[in-house]
C-alpha cells in the first residue's frame, strides 16, 4: 500500500514515521503546512522535517507555502472554528494531491498530537476520503505512551521543537500566557518572600539558564524547597549534584515540579 503521510512538524513525525513503518505501511511524506507564521518559523520546522526524513529514509513530496490562501480561508472564523478550519485546509490539499500523485491513501501526522482534536481530524479525513475517493489510514499514534516516545525521539534526533501551534493568532495566545504566567508568578513571589528577597528573586525571573548556587544560592533552596524553581521557572537548571539528590533528584533529566516539568542538568 502506497500512502502519502502528511506531516504537521517533525517532533509528530518522529514516532508516527516509527510506528507506520514497524506496521510495515510503505509512504511518502508531505510537509503541507501554510498556516505557519512567520516564514523563518516556517524555515525552521521545515528544515527540523528534512532533518528527520533523512534520518528514517522517507522521501519528501513537494508542497507550497501559500499562507494568503491559508489566512483568506481561516480569518473569519474564531478560535475553535479557526482550529477546524486550518486543519481541514491541510488535510483536504493532502487528500486531493495523493489522489494527483496516485497514491491509494493519505494519513496525517496531527493524529500524534495531544493538543489537536482526535475526533475532529478522523471525521473531516473520513469526509475527504468520500470527496476524493482516497483511502483514509486512521492511526492513533498517541497510544501506548506516544506522546512521551516522540518527546524522547526529538531530543534524541536534536530536532527544533517549536513553542507555539503556528499562525499569527497562536503567537498572540502564547504571549497573552506568557504576560499572565508572569504576573501570577510574581505575585507568588511578593507573598512568598520579604522585600530584599524579592528584589534579588525577580531579578533571576527572566534567566534562560539558572546555575546553582552561583546564580541562586543554595539558601533559597533550603528555605522554599523546589517550589522556588517553579517561580523562577528558567529553561535549564544547573545544579551540582550534591545539593539537589536531598530532593531526589539523581540524575539530569526532567522533573515535575507541581504542574510544571522542569530540566535538570547535574554536575
Ligand atoms: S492555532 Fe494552530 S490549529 Fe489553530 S489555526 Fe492556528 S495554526 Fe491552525
Amino acid at each position: 500500500m502506497n500512502m502519502l503521510l502528511h506531516v504537521c512538524c517533525a517532533p509528530d513525525l518522529t514516532i508516527s514515521g516509527k510506528r507506520l513503518t514497524e506496521e510495515g505501511y510503505k509512504f511518502d511524506t508531505y510537509f503541507y503546512n501554510p498556516n505557519i507564521h512567520p516564514e523563518n518559523e516556517y524555515f525552521k520546522r521545515e528544515q527540523a522535517y528534512k532533518k528527520l526524513t533523512e534520518i528514517y529514509g522517507l522521501n519528501t513530496i513537494k508542497s507550497d507555502y501559500n499562507i494568503k490562501d491559508f489566512f483568506n480561508s481561516v480569518k473569519h472564523y474564531d478560535t475553535e472554528k479557526r482550529c477546524e478550519e486550518c486543519i481541514f485546509f491541510r488535510l483536504e490539499n493532502t487528500a486531493r494531491k495523493a489522489r494527483e500523485l496516485g497514491y491509494d491513501s493519505f494519513s496525517t501526522t496531527l493524529l500524534a498530537s495531544p493538543r489537536k482534536d482526535f475526533n475532529y481530524i478522523n471525521e473531516v479525513s473520513e469526509k475527504l476520503s468520500d470527496i476524493y475517493k482516497i483511502k483514509y489510514i486512521k492511526n492513533n499514534f498517541r497510544k501506548n505512551n506516544g506522546v512521551s516516545e516522540a518527546a524522547f525521539l526529538t531530543r534524541k534526533y536534536g530536532l527544533y521543537r517549536q513553542s507555539y501551534c503556528g499562525c499569527s493568532y497562536s503567537i498572540a495566545e502564547l504571549k497573552k500566557y506568557q504576560r499572565n504566567s508572569e504576573i501570577q508568578r510574581t505575585q507568588t513571589l511578593n507573598e512568598l518572600t520579604d522585600e530584599n528577597e524579592r528584589i534579588f528573586l525577580n531579578s533571576l525571573m527572566k534567566k534562560t539558564f539558572l546555575k546553582v548556587p552561583e546564580d541562586l544560592p543554595f539558601s533559597y533552596l533550603k528555605k522554599y524547597g523546589l517550589h522556588i524553581f517553579k517561580v523562577l521557572k528558567p529553561r535549564i537548571i544547573f545544579i551540582n549534584k550534591n545539593m539537589i539528590n536531598l530532593y531526589g533528584i539523581n540524575k539530569s533529566g526532567r522533573y515535575k515540579i507541581e504542574n510544571w516539568k522542569a530540566k535538570f542538568i547535574l554536575w
